[in-house]
């Protein structure tokens, strides 16, 4: 099984992963916890670039369908085949959110770019870490202080994140069984319950 967890930064995704990955590790699966951009070093070099260099949003989505396409072959698919669960911090729907929704890359441009390098992978399930941006931008600034520097896309503003939350939400009403929106907007012990229950309705 494959899955993928998305959302705005600072919606809190890293917390409720790494929990996940324990939980299914608990359960006596093996699990490859990977995340994008990046996931090979390949893809990783790429992600840096991609991370601190400006530039226009088609180049971007190139980059990451690139580096998306190096870690569906090197990891994703091989790990798959192996019967490993695969949990991925953010996939293919960030671009549609990001590059798309974000930076207003033309949506079915990155459809057939989906299509391309995809060949039809899906994740089984995505969960949708949903959060409302201004209280994603508090938590972010709580986040950065002592810790790394923030990339360009956390400087972003509201509005940025504002439509990248949109471009979640269509992904969600185009493909509603794949993906569970877990409201983020509460406590951690809150947030793990719908977790739980979102992974324990599919008999996980
Ligand atoms: O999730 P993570 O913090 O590792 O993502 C790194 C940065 O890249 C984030 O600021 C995220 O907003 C941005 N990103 C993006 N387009 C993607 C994936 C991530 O702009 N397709």
């Amino acid at each position: 099984r494959f899955i993928s967890i998305e959302g705005i930064d600072g919606a809190g995704k890293s917390t409720h992963l790494q929990s996940m990955v324990e939980r299914f590790a608990r359960s006596g699966a093996t699990v490859v916890q990977t995340r994008e951009p990046g996931g090979t070093e390949l893809a990783e070099a790429l992600r840096g670039l991609f991370l601190h260099a400006g530039m226009d949003g088609l180049t971007e989505a190139l980059l990451v369908f690139a580096g998306r396409r190096d870690h569906l072959l090197r990891v994703i698919e091989p790990a798959l085949a192996r019967g490993d669960t695969v949990v991925c911090d953010r996939f293919a729907d960030a671009s549609f959110a990001y590059q798309g929704h974000g930076r207003g890359m033309d949506l079915q441009q990155l459809a057939t770019l989906e299509q391309w390098v995809l060949e039809g992978r899906q994740p089984d399930l995505t969960l949708w870490f949903d959060l409302d941006p201004a209280i994603a931008a508090q938590r972010r600034v709580g986040r950065e202080v002592g810790a790394r520097e923030a990339d360009r896309f956390e400087q972003q503003d509201l509005e940025f994140f504002t439509r990248v939350r949109a471009g979640y939400a269509a992904r969600a009403a185009a493909a509603p069984q794949r993906f569970v929106r877990i409201d983020a907007g509460v406590s951690v012990a809150e947030v793990a319950a719908q977790v739980a229950a979102a992974l324990e309705s599919r008999g996980w």
